[in-house]
Protein backbone atom coordinates (compact mmCIF):
# COMPACT_ATOMS: atom_id res chain seq x y z
CA UNK A 1 0.00 0.00 0.00
CA UNK A 2 1.46 3.54 -0.69
CA UNK A 3 -1.09 5.68 1.27
CA UNK A 4 1.58 7.94 2.27
CA UNK A 5 2.90 8.67 -1.32
CA UNK A 6 -0.94 9.21 -2.54
CA UNK A 7 -1.61 10.97 0.47
CA UNK A 8 0.80 13.45 -0.29
CA UNK A 9 -0.20 14.04 -4.28
CA UNK A 10 -3.85 14.83 -2.91
CA UNK A 11 -2.36 17.33 -0.10
CA UNK A 12 -0.67 18.88 -3.58
CA UNK A 13 -4.22 19.33 -4.88
CA UNK A 14 -3.77 17.24 -7.65
CA UNK A 15 -1.85 13.32 -8.87
CA UNK A 16 -0.57 15.30 -11.63
CA UNK A 17 1.69 17.93 -10.15
CA UNK A 18 3.53 18.06 -13.44
CA UNK A 19 0.57 19.52 -15.70
CA UNK A 20 0.10 22.15 -12.68
CA UNK A 21 1.95 25.48 -11.68
CA UNK A 22 2.95 25.81 -8.21
CA UNK A 23 2.27 28.92 -7.65
CA UNK A 24 -1.27 30.45 -6.75
CA UNK A 25 -1.61 31.16 -10.50
CA UNK A 26 -5.48 29.66 -11.78
CA UNK A 27 -5.60 26.29 -12.99
CA UNK A 28 -5.11 25.70 -16.34
CA UNK A 29 -7.81 24.14 -18.78
CA UNK A 30 -7.12 21.52 -21.31
CA UNK A 31 -5.21 22.91 -24.23
CA UNK A 32 -7.88 21.89 -26.79
CA UNK A 33 -6.55 23.10 -29.65
CA UNK A 34 -2.99 21.10 -28.52
CA UNK A 35 -5.20 18.18 -28.32
CA UNK A 36 -6.24 18.76 -31.90
CA UNK A 37 -3.28 18.89 -33.65
CA UNK A 38 -1.86 16.20 -31.95
CA UNK A 39 -4.92 14.17 -33.14
CA UNK A 40 -4.51 15.45 -36.44
CA UNK A 41 -0.73 14.28 -36.13
CA UNK A 42 -2.20 10.47 -35.00
CA UNK A 43 -4.47 10.05 -38.03
CA UNK A 44 -1.75 11.46 -40.46
CA UNK A 45 0.92 8.47 -38.49
CA UNK A 46 -1.48 5.55 -39.24
CA UNK A 47 -1.90 6.46 -42.58
CA UNK A 48 -5.30 8.29 -42.63
CA UNK A 49 -5.92 11.46 -44.44
CA UNK A 50 -6.71 13.96 -41.92
CA UNK A 51 -8.81 16.18 -44.31
CA UNK A 52 -11.20 13.21 -45.51
CA UNK A 53 -14.48 14.56 -45.41
CA UNK A 54 -15.53 12.25 -42.53
CA UNK A 55 -12.25 13.26 -40.52
CA UNK A 56 -12.23 17.08 -40.77
CA UNK A 57 -13.74 17.35 -37.85
CA UNK A 58 -12.26 14.52 -35.87
CA UNK A 59 -9.51 16.48 -34.02
CA UNK A 60 -11.77 19.39 -32.47
CA UNK A 61 -14.25 16.90 -31.45
CA UNK A 62 -11.60 14.42 -29.94
CA UNK A 63 -10.47 17.83 -28.04
CA UNK A 64 -13.75 18.50 -26.79
CA UNK A 65 -14.06 15.48 -25.73
CA UNK A 66 -10.43 14.85 -23.78
CA UNK A 67 -11.39 17.96 -22.13
CA UNK A 68 -14.46 16.78 -20.66
CA UNK A 69 -12.82 13.46 -19.51
CA UNK A 70 -9.66 15.08 -17.82
CA UNK A 71 -11.81 17.60 -16.54
CA UNK A 72 -11.04 16.51 -12.92
CA UNK A 73 -7.26 17.53 -13.48
CA UNK A 74 -8.38 20.76 -13.31
CA UNK A 75 -11.17 20.23 -9.98
CA UNK A 76 -10.40 19.44 -6.11
CA UNK A 77 -12.38 16.94 -5.07
CA UNK A 78 -12.37 17.99 -1.36
CA UNK A 79 -14.45 21.06 -2.33
CA UNK A 80 -17.38 18.97 -2.49
CA UNK A 81 -16.96 17.20 1.02
CA UNK A 82 -16.16 20.75 2.87
CA UNK A 83 -20.20 21.04 3.66
CA UNK A 84 -21.02 18.56 6.17
CA UNK A 85 -23.61 17.71 8.66
CA UNK A 86 -22.94 17.46 12.46
CA UNK A 87 -24.98 13.88 13.12
CA UNK A 88 -24.18 12.13 16.20
CA UNK A 89 -24.85 8.74 13.62
CA UNK A 90 -21.68 6.35 14.29
CA UNK A 91 -23.12 3.23 12.09
CA UNK A 92 -21.99 2.35 8.39
CA UNK A 93 -23.26 4.72 6.11
CA UNK A 94 -23.06 3.08 2.79
CA UNK A 95 -23.38 4.14 -0.95
CA UNK A 96 -23.53 1.68 -3.41
CA UNK A 97 -23.00 1.13 -7.15
CA UNK A 98 -21.72 4.79 -8.04
CA UNK A 99 -21.42 3.96 -11.58
CA UNK A 100 -18.37 5.84 -13.08
CA UNK A 101 -15.66 5.73 -15.93
CA UNK A 102 -12.29 7.12 -16.45
CA UNK A 103 -9.32 6.74 -18.71
CA UNK A 104 -6.72 3.76 -17.77
CA UNK A 105 -3.23 6.21 -18.15
CA UNK A 106 -0.85 3.32 -19.42
CA UNK A 107 -3.52 3.30 -22.54
CA UNK A 108 -5.41 6.27 -22.68
CA UNK A 109 -8.32 3.85 -22.95
CA UNK A 110 -11.55 4.15 -20.84
CA UNK A 111 -12.26 1.55 -18.05
CA UNK A 112 -15.73 1.87 -16.19
CA UNK A 113 -17.65 0.27 -13.48
CA UNK A 114 -19.08 0.90 -9.69
CA UNK A 115 -17.58 2.23 -6.82
CA UNK A 116 -19.10 1.54 -3.14
CA UNK A 117 -18.32 3.99 -0.52
CA UNK A 118 -18.82 3.25 3.20
CA UNK A 119 -17.77 4.80 5.70
CA UNK A 120 -18.40 5.40 9.72
CA UNK A 121 -18.90 8.99 10.76
CA UNK A 122 -17.05 10.50 13.30
CA UNK A 123 -19.32 13.54 13.92
CA UNK A 124 -19.16 14.78 9.85
CA UNK A 125 -21.76 13.45 7.93
CA UNK A 126 -22.01 14.95 3.83
CA UNK A 127 -24.82 14.24 1.59
CA UNK A 128 -24.63 11.54 -0.13
CA UNK A 129 -24.35 12.75 -3.61
CA UNK A 130 -21.41 14.44 -2.51
CA UNK A 131 -19.51 11.15 -2.76
CA UNK A 132 -20.53 10.89 -6.15
CA UNK A 133 -19.24 13.94 -6.94
CA UNK A 134 -16.00 13.26 -5.70
CA UNK A 135 -15.80 9.62 -7.64
CA UNK A 136 -16.61 12.31 -10.52
CA UNK A 137 -13.56 14.52 -10.01
CA UNK A 138 -11.16 12.01 -9.33
CA UNK A 139 -11.93 9.73 -12.21
CA UNK A 140 -11.62 12.32 -14.66
CA UNK A 141 -8.38 12.16 -14.66
CA UNK A 142 -5.12 9.92 -15.75
CA UNK A 143 -5.53 6.97 -13.67
CA UNK A 144 -5.28 3.84 -11.91
CA UNK A 145 -7.97 1.88 -10.71
CA UNK A 146 -5.80 1.24 -7.42
CA UNK A 147 -4.73 4.97 -6.71
CA UNK A 148 -8.08 6.13 -7.39
CA UNK A 149 -9.64 3.83 -4.60
CA UNK A 150 -7.03 4.17 -2.13
CA UNK A 151 -7.53 8.59 -3.63
CA UNK A 152 -11.11 8.33 -2.44
CA UNK A 153 -10.71 6.46 1.11
CA UNK A 154 -7.88 9.12 1.93
CA UNK A 155 -9.84 12.07 0.79
CA UNK A 156 -12.81 11.03 3.02
CA UNK A 157 -10.46 10.30 5.96
CA UNK A 158 -8.71 13.55 5.67
CA UNK A 159 -11.86 15.94 5.00
CA UNK A 160 -14.73 14.15 7.23
CA UNK A 161 -12.06 12.86 9.73
CA UNK A 162 -14.09 9.50 9.36
CA UNK A 163 -14.02 6.70 12.24
CA UNK A 164 -13.59 4.19 8.83
CA UNK A 165 -13.78 4.55 5.22
CA UNK A 166 -14.30 1.26 2.97
CA UNK A 167 -13.47 1.89 -0.70
CA UNK A 168 -14.44 -0.76 -3.48
CA UNK A 169 -14.11 -0.37 -7.01
CA UNK A 170 -15.27 -3.14 -10.03
CA UNK A 171 -14.49 -1.91 -13.26
CA UNK A 172 -14.13 -3.82 -16.61
CA UNK A 173 -10.34 -2.07 -18.64
CA UNK A 174 -11.07 -1.72 -22.11
CA UNK A 175 -7.09 -2.35 -22.29
CA UNK A 176 -8.11 -5.74 -21.65
CA UNK A 177 -10.93 -6.30 -23.67
CA UNK A 178 -10.27 -4.74 -26.85
CA UNK A 179 -6.56 -5.64 -27.00
CA UNK A 180 -3.48 -7.47 -25.48
CA UNK A 181 -4.96 -10.64 -23.98
CA UNK A 182 -8.70 -9.74 -24.74
CA UNK A 183 -10.75 -10.62 -22.13
CA UNK A 184 -14.55 -9.67 -22.09
CA UNK A 185 -16.46 -9.31 -19.04
CA UNK A 186 -12.93 -10.00 -16.87
CA UNK A 187 -13.73 -7.68 -13.91
CA UNK A 188 -11.12 -5.71 -11.56
CA UNK A 189 -11.75 -5.48 -8.26
CA UNK A 190 -9.71 -3.41 -5.96
CA UNK A 191 -10.00 -2.13 -2.79
CA UNK A 192 -9.20 0.27 0.04
CA UNK A 193 -9.57 -0.16 4.24
CA UNK A 194 -9.16 2.62 6.91
CA UNK A 195 -9.80 3.54 10.37
CA UNK A 196 -11.64 0.70 11.93
CA UNK A 197 -12.29 -1.00 8.76
CA UNK A 198 -8.89 -2.07 8.37
CA UNK A 199 -8.08 -2.66 12.00
CA UNK A 200 -11.51 -4.42 12.94
CA UNK A 201 -12.12 -7.62 11.37
CA UNK A 202 -15.89 -7.76 12.06
CA UNK A 203 -16.48 -4.08 11.36
CA UNK A 204 -14.85 -4.87 7.47
CA UNK A 205 -16.55 -7.98 6.92
CA UNK A 206 -20.21 -6.04 8.28
CA UNK A 207 -19.16 -3.48 5.17
CA UNK A 208 -18.35 -6.21 3.03
CA UNK A 209 -21.44 -7.65 3.19
CA UNK A 210 -23.65 -4.46 3.34
CA UNK A 211 -21.78 -4.08 -0.54
CA UNK A 212 -22.12 -7.56 -1.54
CA UNK A 213 -25.33 -8.39 0.21
CA UNK A 214 -23.98 -11.60 1.65
CA UNK A 215 -20.50 -12.33 3.33
CA UNK A 216 -17.63 -12.73 1.25
CA UNK A 217 -15.59 -15.98 1.40
ZN1 LIG B 1 -4.61 0.11 -19.67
Amino acid sequence: MSKTRNSTEIANGSVADEHEPSTGAAAPQVDQPRIARAVREILAAVGEDPDREGLRETPARVARLYSELFAGLHQDPRKHLQKFFTEKYDEIVLVRDISFNSTCEHHLLPFMGTAHIGYVPNGRVVGLSKLARVVEVVSHRPQVQERMTEQIADLLEQELGVKGVAVVLEATHTCMTIRGIRKPGSLCVTSAMRGIFRSNLSSRSEVMTLIYGHTPR
